[in-house]
């Protein structure tokens, strides 16, 4: 299978300069500076890879409405990974930094912005570290700075840590924190590419988005464009956790079925896979998909969009037949109140309400006409909010009664879970 995030991974001090540079690293950020910016957009487009931190968006489109104003532009690597079940940008900064930061400099030559930030976690100490040190590396090697590679094209690049909030994910919300305001999302339109950090156009991306732009632009689009199936090409990191034998970060060409996903790389469902209940696709957003569609969907945007879920951040959740799915959308639901930034009534009010609601029920205090009224409440939620973080509250608790609405009826009329 084609590893292209994953390439360097394996070696020793895989991190440094020394070693990226040894296997090629930052040849191909020498041919992007001879390449016209709108060239290197192009091939992007051709690529077709779409943004690989929630949201899907072709990332090449994204980097073409990038104004061509006199305006300063910004590039900023949405490093905040705080998607429950995510966790594959980390072992991309932790392991190959220089990656991210070739990417970046491609990027930025590509949409003229000559000032980039990497937005972290702040929970990511270590891997802020050895960011921090690759990029003083990058500077020292003149690979950043007022002339990259001595070719007269700026690009600087700062590594800002974050303060551990969900909401600093979505991009509105991290550019608000960059710019050291509260970290809450901002009403769009406009939309960053317009008016974005400081006010200028700005492409916000993920972390394993900007790590893929050096193998598209030395291999070309049209080679990216194969791998995968139609409209999801490339390979794509799952972050697979939960009731499986062997969890880990896994990179696989997009179109994969699940189950080979599960049973071949991560050691396949503890017990067996007739032992699966469920699994959450895309993060903990996502609604969770039951055995019976985990059985055949294959792991690309649009089948597990028919499937009724998400591709998301590609963080797979598998859960097997021990669970209460009662209790574990309700841990959820906690997540989202606590994250809810307050901004806007129906998201501060409704994760509030489908919180108790669902605690309530998990309690084995719940009433008939609950699941009508958790489903009223997701409706008013969702598509009325500032920001995705809504959607992203109501959608587990809608997806879980869509598929295990037995449980949840179990709950109201014996006062307990099904689930011995
Ligand atoms: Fe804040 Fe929630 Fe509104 Fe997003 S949807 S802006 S998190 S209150």
């Amino acid at each position: 299978m084609t590893k292209i995030v994953f390439k360097n991974i394996h070696r020793e001090n895989s991190h440094t300069l020394a070693v990226y540079r040894a296997n090629g690293g930052y040849q191909t950020l020498e041919k992007a500076l001879s390449m016209p910016g709108d060239d290197i957009i192009d091939e992007v487009k051709r690529s077709g890879i779409r943004g690989r931190g929630g949201a899907g968006f072709p990332a090449g489109l994204k980097w073409s409405f990038i104004p061509k104003d006199d305006r300063a532009k910004y590039l900023v690597c949405n490093a905040d990974e705080g998607e429950p079940g995510t966790c594959k940008d980390r072992d991309i900064i932790r392991y190959d930094p220089h990656l991210l930061i070739e990417g970046m400099i491609i990027a930025g030559h590509a949409v003229k912005a000559e000032r980039g930030y990497i937005y972290i976690r702040g929970e990511f100490v270590r891997e802020a570290e050895v960011l921090q040190a690759a990029v003083e590396e990058a500077y020292a090697a003149g690979l950043l700075g007022g002339s990259v590679m001595g070719r007269g094209v700026r690009f600087d690049l700062a590594v800002h840590r974050g303060a551990g909030a969900y909401v600093c994910g979505e991009e509105t919300g991290l550019l608000e924190s960059l710019e050291g305001k509260k970290g809450q999302p901002r009403l769009k339109p406009p939309f960053p590419a317009n008016i974005g950090l400081y006010g200028g156009p700005t492409v916000v991306n993920n972390v394993e988005t900007l790590a893929s732009v050096p193998d598209i632009i030395a291999n070309g689009g049209a080679w990216y464009a194969k791998l995968g199936v139609e409209k999801s090409s490339g390979t794509k990191l799952f972050s697979v956790s939960g009731h499986v034998n062997k969890p880990g970060n896994f990179e696989v060409e997009l179109g994969i079925p699940l189950k080979v996903l599960l049973e071949e790389y991560a050691g396949g469902v503890r017990g067996g896979w007739e032992r699966l209940k469920g699994v959450i696709p895309g993060g903990s957003s996502s609604p969770i998909l039951p055995k019976a569609v985990c059985d055949t969907v294959t792991m690309d945007y649009d089948a597990i969009g028919r499937a009724g879920s998400m591709l998301g951040s590609g963080a797979v959740i598998v859960i097997d037949q021990s669970v209460c799915i009662v209790r574990a959308i309700a841990r959820l639901s906690r997540f989202y109140r606590h994250e809810s930034c307050g901004q806007c009534s129906p998201c501060r009010e409704g994760t509030g309400w489908l919180s108790q609601m669902m605690t309530r029920m998990e309690q084995g205090k719940g009433v008939p006409g609950d699941i009508e009224l958790l489903q009223s409440v997701a409706d008013n939620i969702q598509g009325k909010t500032i920001c995705a973080l809504g959607d992203a509250a109501a959608l587990p608790v809608v997806g879980a009664i869509r598929a295990f609405r037995e449980e949840f009826e179990y709950h109201i009329t014996h006062g307990r879970c099904m689930v011995a």
